[in-house]
């Protein structure tokens, strides 16, 4: 099956073959190494002298991690949002007691650094801001440099959502002066499902000690704790760090740039064969995403049934629309493990089946 969607991502052979590894003990010396090794790794994946914990749980975990914890009741909170997993944080940060001003920016766009400026410099009781560095739902990176340099300038905490950008797309923690970043193993890092990166800037640790949010499972002063001996809280997800133990190695052999340079190419040409065949992308090209591509085709295409056929028929696995974008758009995942060989696949067959879903690709492109 060639899964296409912007997570979970196909994984490379060696890291399955390391996820078959029989059980140790998550208390001995052996994990210890896993665990240290992993944390070394992290850290210079996300380019920060910071700490960066490993948690067992999906990328949503790691958001509500980030708001139990740095999150205090009543805490003025600008959720900036761009699409359903901005959404999802402002959400999240809603539960756990902030009380959330949404600046929301049109779906398929990026958020405007000047208005987040304009925002802050109108309410000055904001203490914390919350951003998706690469929004997966409609294929929009985020300028998280120059949101952040706003952020700083007003002296606000900064929690970003990297969960489909950082292992991919290069997100520097400690240069762009993030406070919390959280990235989630399923995406970029060829890993399956299962364990979120939380990197923790010293000025989150000391909100951190002054929120008094109940929280037990995703205390991270507890994880810090524990990685201090070399272990986690909790019973971790074991078979899954052996497969990061390969997976970090890769990535940092190829290093940070050219990791960054191979999503760059990867999903330009995405995008350039989708026009040859005369599909748009929901994103302008100034701002599009190199992990996932959104194609939005005329309002007459049936994309649910195209996508049935290109999973029974071709065993092409891609995405679907969320929330308001469902049955309007179909995405192209290409991240961690995706070779323009296979994009080539997926333009290949979307050129056989289009015709029967009601759109007739551009002539001549096929056959690439
Ligand atoms: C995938 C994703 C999430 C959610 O991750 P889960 O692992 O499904 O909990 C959150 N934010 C973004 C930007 C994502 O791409």
């Amino acid at each position: 099956m060639n899964l296409r969607t912007p997570g979970p991502t196909p994984c490379p052979p060696e890291v399955l073959e390391a996820m078959s590894h029989q059980m140790i003990n998550h208390r001995g010396r052996e994990f210890k190494r896993l665990i240290e090794t992993a944390t070394a790794r992290l850290k210079a994946l996300y380019q920060t002298s910071s700490d960066v914990l490993i948690l067992t749980a999906s990328g949503t975990g790691g958001l509500e991690a980030a708001a139990q914890n740095c999150i205090g009741a009543g805490d003025r909170v600008l959720a900036i949002s761009i699409g359903s997993f901005g959404d999802r944080f402002a959400q999240i940060a809603q539960i756990y007691g902030g009380n959330v001003t949404k600046l929301d920016f049109e779906w398929g766009t990026a958020a405007d650094p000047a208005k987040i400026d304009e925002v802050l410099k109108n309410d000055p009781s904001i203490e914390t801001v919350l951003v998706t560095h690469n929004e997966t739902s409609t294929g929009v990176t985020n300028d998280v440099g120059a949101i952040a340099k706003v952020v700083k300038a007003h002296d606000k905490l900064l929690l970003v959502d990297a969960i489909s950008s950082l292992g991919s797309i290069e997100l520097p923690m400690d240069e762009w002066n993030c406070d919390v970043v959280v990235a989630g193993s399923q995406k970029g890092w060829m890993v399956p499902p299962g364990l979120v990166f939380v990197g923790v800037s010293p000025r989150a640790w000391a909100k951190i000690k002054t929120v008094k949010t109940p929280r037990f499972y995703f205390d991270l002063e507890k994880a810090k704790k524990s990685l201090a001996t070399g272990e986690t809280p909790w019973t971790p997800a074991v078979s899954l760090f052996y497969g990061l133990d390969i997976s970090l190695k890769m990535l940092l052999d190829e290093g940070v740039k050219a990791v960054d340079a191979r999503h760059r190419k990867i999903g330009a040409y995405t995008r350039a064969r989708l026009a040859e065949i005369g599909l748009p992308c929901l994103a302008d090209e100034k701002y599009a995403s190199n992990t996932v591509t959104p194609v939005k085709p005329p309002a007459e295409v049936d994309i649910k049934g195209l996508l049935t056929a290109m999973e029974d028929e071709r065993d092409i696995v891609l995405a679907g629309g969320q929330g308001k974008l469902d049955g309007k758009i179909f995405r192209i995942g290409h991240l961690g493990h995706v070779t323009e060989a296979d994009i080539d696949d997926v333009i290949a067959n979307l050129t056989e089946l289009l015709p029967r879903f009601g759109f007739t690709p551009k002539v001549g492109a096929a056959s690439a």
